[in-house]
């Protein structure tokens, strides 16, 4: 076995920054050099084991992004798209592997990732399981198999402690759905009902979002044509499946050209 890649990850005490920690800790083909938190954060400056309320583990949790980027081989960046795209910049800098699960990005915001993934090697995907990236080709097929006689509506349900609406899935599912249709989903999204909206637009994509107690991820796909309705659905019972796919893609990455990646690449679905 080669070497084991070295991992930063940043916002270690952040929901996904906990699990990504476990992740990378338990995995045999990886290792821990680096974890950062936000300035001012209570843990900077402390032992990140010490910080869990384990044991030592030799790492410090740092504030400035880039002592922990020139350890690290790969970044893994589940923070804020302020964040993010202050990060970016500096994996740029580096040349290192950026794997980016941050969503709530703006247009510009992907326009400053796009930018530095010239001389990154970018990953980013709203949803890094499995799961929702097949989930994301079914959606693209049957939607181009399915006339506009079919409604489609997309329904998220997470966490209330989530602060973006719709979830980058339920985007990422849109996006799926509206390419298997040919159009923009700019064009068609329906993102905020309420009062009297009139009739559906033909050919909208609408969207959805339930928030409350611990819902970990759920997402529902609706073709609601007359007479029958197809639903293709994906849950997520465990956040593990968002570290595992993002460690999947920080190895993948390893010896990749710079460029801006997406999870498909990753898992060879094309
Ligand atoms: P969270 O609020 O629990 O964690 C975010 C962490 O980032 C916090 O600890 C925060 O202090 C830290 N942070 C903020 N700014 C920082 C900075 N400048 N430097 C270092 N750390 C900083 O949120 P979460 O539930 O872990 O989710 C984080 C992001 O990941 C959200 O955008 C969420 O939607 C997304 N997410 C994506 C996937 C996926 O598969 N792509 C899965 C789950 C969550």
């Amino acid at each position: 076995m080669g070497e084991k890649v070295g991992i930063a990850v940043m916002g270690a005490s952040g929901r996904m920054g906990r699990m990504l920690i476990d992740t990378v800790t338990e995995s045999d083909r990886a290792r821990l050099v680096a974890v950062t938190e936000r300035p001012g954060h209570d843990w900077i400056g402390k032992d990140l084991g010490e910080a869990l309320g384990r044991g030592r583990m030799g790492v410090p949790v740092m504030s400035d992004p880039l002592d922990a980027i020139v350890k690290a081989q790969a970044v893994i960046d589940f923070t804020s798209p302020e964040a993010t795209v202050a990060h970016a910049e500096l994996t740029a800098q580096a040349r290192c592997v950026h794997v980016i699960g941050t969503t709530g990005l703006s247009e510009a915001d992907i326009a400053r990732l796009d930018a530095a993934a010239r001389h990154a090697t970018i990953v980013r995907a709203g949803n890094m399981s499995l799961g929702v990236n097949l989930l994301t080709r079914l959606a693209r097929q049957v939607a181009a198999a399915l006339d506009a006689e079919f409604d489609i509506e997309i329904v998220e349900k997470h966490h209330r402690h989530k602060v973006d609406a719709p979830s980058g899935t339920a985007l990422m599912l849109g996006e799926a759905a509206a390419e298997g249709r040919g159009v923009p989903l700019a064009d068609v999204a329906d993102r905020g009902r309420d009062g009297i909206t009139g009739a559906r637009k033909e050919g909208a994509i609408g969207f959805s979002a339930v928030r409350g107690g611990d819902i970990v991820g759920e997402h529902d796909v609706i073709f609601a044509g007359p007479g029958e309705r197809i639903v293709l659905s994906h849950i997520a019972t465990d956040r593990a499946i968002f570290a595992r796919g993002a460690l999947r893609a920080a190895l993948w990455g390893q010896g990749k050209a710079p460029g801006h990646y997406s999870m498909a690449s990753v898992l060879g679905l094309g």
